[in-house]
């Protein structure tokens, strides 16, 4: 089955063509560096790394971009706040990013971009906005798009120009606003005395950019006028996305993006995850109760990706006892034998569905508990699945946690067994099954795993 994607822009489940047969051009909103990500965040990226692990495993090559926004409203105000240089705060965080990704199996994008590296593009591409008449300097000094101009303004979000509020001919300054409020956005903000020391002395006059230029500018520079994919959360298809769209298409006249794609929002208590509401959890935070990266990896996988979805400490935790569980399984089965075709074609079939993660899972575990599919082959099938899944069975070791007094009891009877007290082994290896392992003597030695 060829790979079918829903298209926030058509609002429909779309086959995926790509501009080129030869590399698909792929963008991702990234972080914000004003603090961790919060597990809201990582659904985002968990997301559009299942997307790119699809389009390998569709046989594409990718280039992906993902940018650092490390200078916007939030960055400067609480670097001030923090009484820090900005750069020395966003690097903070953009390491704890980094570690973050890693953790969590999320392939490194090709290329990060950073927001401060690309002033010049930004300001290249607010000159052409001007000269093509689609922006204007303000009162204030601060140079806004003026969305009327752009008679497709509105068409990734459905709003309708006509429905502009009377009083909408004022001007925003700040980057994130509501639906409600459409207006005239900021490209190039004028310094203020709230952004204290950072500004750049430019062309447009001192100041720095807004924050939906960023993205236009990096993805232009970086991909070039059109490119394929560009992802990021909901919350991001009004205003960001829909002004991504008005900067770009009218600085360069072509379309700007094939497929939008955007994932739904991570709850708590049926309200969004966020830092604002500040009923937000860190990866950090997981690690209290008990909950690996891998296991919240997992977790987002048993969803939609265009579902929302609950945080509640008892699915996160039944999530990682089901990892275990695969590891514990993945343990067990044997090396030398090949991918099982009809499996992976099944599991193709549900991936290249939108990425339909769940009943991808759900086939992995009838592949576990299918009494006609070998060991070896069950073994090489899973790695295949896990091409896309990430869930780090294919680490070389993996540790499954055995409580102290199981190893302990083990430990014993491997010496009895030395001393050849194969009554004492029985009675240890008793014990053993009654904290719930079994013990398997092996080559290498004794195996534990869990009944
Ligand atoms: P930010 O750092 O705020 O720009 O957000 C980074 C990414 O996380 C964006 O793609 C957002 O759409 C996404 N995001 C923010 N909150 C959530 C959430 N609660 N659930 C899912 N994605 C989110
Ligand atoms: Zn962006």
């Amino acid at each position: 089955m060829l790979l079918k994607l829903y298209n926030t822009l058509s609002r429909e489940i779309e086959d995926f063509k790509p501009n080129s047969e030869k590399e698909v051009t792929l963008y991702t909103c990234g972080p914000t560096v004003y603090n961790y990500a919060h597990i809201g965040n990582f659904r985002a990226y968990v997301f559009a790394d299942i997307l790119k692990r699809t389009l390998f495993y569709n046989g594409f090559n990718v280039k992906h971009v993902m940018n650092i926004t490390d200078i916007d409203d939030k960055t400067i105000r609480d670097s001030i706040k923090e009484g820090k240089n900005l750069k020395e705060f966003t690097e903070f965080y953009t390491k704890a990013f980094y570690e973050d990704r890693d953790s969590l199996e999320i392939m490194p994008a090709g290329i990060y971009t950073k927001a401060t590296d690309f002033i010049p593009q930004m300001v290249k591409m607010i000159e052409k906005l001007i000269s093509n008449g689609y922006a204007y300097k303000g009162e204030d000094g601060s140079v806004y798009f003026d969305i009327r101009k752009y008679k497709e303004y509105g068409k990734l979000s459905r709003f309708k120009l006509s429905d502009l509020k009377e009083n909408a001919d004022g001007r925003l300054k700040k980057d994130e606003y509501e639906k409600e409020n459409a207006q005239d956005f900021a490209l190039w903000k004028a310094w203020d005395e709230n952004d204290g020391e950072v500004f750049w002395e430019t062309a447009l006059g001192k100041g720095r950019p807004g924050w939906h230029i960023e993205c236009s500018a990096m993805s232009v520079e970086e991909l070039g006028d059109s490119i394929d994919i560009h992802t990021g959360g909901v919350d991001l298809i009004f205003p960001h996305h829909e002004n991504e769209i008005a900067q770009s298409e009218c600085a360069t006249g072509k379309e700007f993006v094939k497929y939008w794609m955007h994932n739904e929002h991570l709850l708590v208590d049926n309200k969004k995850m966020s830092k604002s509401l500040g009923n937000y959890y860190s990866l950090r935070d997981l690690e209290k109760i008990n909950v690996s990266p891998l296991g919240f990896r997992y977790w987002l996988l048993t969803a939609d990706y265009r579902s929302p979805i609950n945080f509640t400490i008892e699915t996160l935790q039944g999530a990682e006892t089901a990892l275990k569980r695969l590891y514990e399984a993945y343990n067990e089965l044997e090396d030398g034998g090949i991918a099982d075709a009809t499996y992976t074609q099944e599991f193709k079939n549900y991936i290249n569905d939108d990425l339909g993660t769940p009943k991808a899972l759900a086939l992995m575990w009838k592949l576990l508990k299918d009494e006609n599919v070998a060991s070896a082959t069950k073994k090489a099938t899973l790695l295949d699945f896990n091409k896309v899944f990430g869930l780090g069975i294919d680490k070389e070791k993996i540790e499954i946690e055995i409580p102290d007094e199981v190893v302990k009891l083990a430990q014993d009877r491997e010496y009895a067994r030395s001393q050849k007290d194969f009554a004492l082994s029985d009675i240890l290896r008793a014990k053993i099954e009654a904290h719930g392992y079994i013990v398997k003597d092996t080559d290498k030695g004794q195996k534990i795993s869990k009944i």
